[in-house]
């Protein structure tokens, strides 16, 4: 089997890095960063985004395991102190795939025929660089609401625990194929109204962004930040494509959720 490692580039990751190198490559495994089958993420979730943009182009022959050697994260579930047993479970090929749904975002331009596709494993924002963000939001193909006030974010189920969380998003389980749109400070007076609650649109719903105030936007798709100038509209909807997790253990994602946001993780390690 071909294997990757991306470090988040701190002390501990590269250490980790290097050691989890040695034991794959004892093990018979050929490290390929071109065309690994399994990539280790080493550092935190965030480093787990990086390593999914670097293979976007793969996700069909790439599986995902990552160690988090800050605190315990979604994508990062493996401890520093677990790597010989990891490293022996992935020379043993003894693993199962989970696939998480991901988000499709096409931006459409005015004068420009072609349109640009992204996929996010978290989410994508769109903001206004200076003036009130204002849009019209579609659902479906249908007139939804006006929305005016900060930005909107759209993210898939397993990003609903990064931003959308922290904009009051619900968190949803990677096993539902859905998406989320959640707001950012929406001005809500008797002139203008928002439904002021998350939407979660199931696979095969479509949401849509046409400007009112524009055209330009800053868009995020996870870590990336980007100026798309000249938007006529931005489409979001759950991809055809997945994300593969190379799962060694079950780590049912409510104890994630639990683990991170509720218990004490220094009385679990
Ligand atoms: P970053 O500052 O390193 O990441 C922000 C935090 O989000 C980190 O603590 C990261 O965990 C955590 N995170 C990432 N994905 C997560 C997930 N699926 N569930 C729970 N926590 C998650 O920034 P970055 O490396 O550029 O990462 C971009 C991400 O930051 C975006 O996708 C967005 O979700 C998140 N973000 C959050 C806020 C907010 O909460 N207000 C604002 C902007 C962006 P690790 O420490 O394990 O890497």
């Amino acid at each position: 089997m071909k294997f990757a490692i991306q470090s988040r580039n701190d002390k501990l990751s590269n250490e980790l890095m290097a050691q989890a190198k040695k034991y794959l490559t004892e093990f018979g495994l050929t490290f390929d960063e071109e065309e690994p089958e399994i990539v280790l993420s080493i550092g935190g979730d965030g480093t787990l985004l990086h390593a999914f943009h670097k293979y976007i182009h793969r996700l069909e022959d790439t599986s995902f395991v990552g160690i988090h050697t800050g605190h315990l994260g979604f994508y990062a579930d493996w401890k520093p102190s677990e790597i010989e047993k990891l490293v022996i479970a992935i020379a043993r090929k003894e693993f199962e795939v989970a696939d998480y749904p991901l988000l499709e975002v096409t931006i459409n331009y005015q004068h420009y025929q072609k349109s640009t596709k992204y996929l996010a494993l978290n989410e994508s924002t769109v903001k206004s660089p200076e003036v009130t963000f204002v849009m019209d939001v579609e659902l479906n193909g249908e007139h939804f609401e006006r929305f005016r006030g900060d930005g909107l974010c759209i993210s898939t189920p397993s990003g609903s625990t990064a931003y959308n969380k922290a904009l009051g998003g619900a968190i949803i389980h990677p096993a539902i194929p859905a998406l989320q749109l959640t707001e950012m400070a929406s001005i809500n007076n008797r002139v203008f109204r928002t439904v002021g609650s998350p939407l979660v649109l199931p696979k095969h719903h479509s949401l849509m962004l046409v400007p009112v105030n524009g055209p330009d936007f800053m868009l995020t798709i996870d870590h990336l930040q980007l100026l798309h100038k000249d938007v006529k509209s931005i489409e979001y909807r759950v991809a055809e494509e997945k994300v593969r997790f190379a799962r060694f253990r079950p780590f049912p994602f409510w104890k994630r959720v639990s683990d991170s946001f509720v218990a004490s993780e220094v009385k679990d390690e």
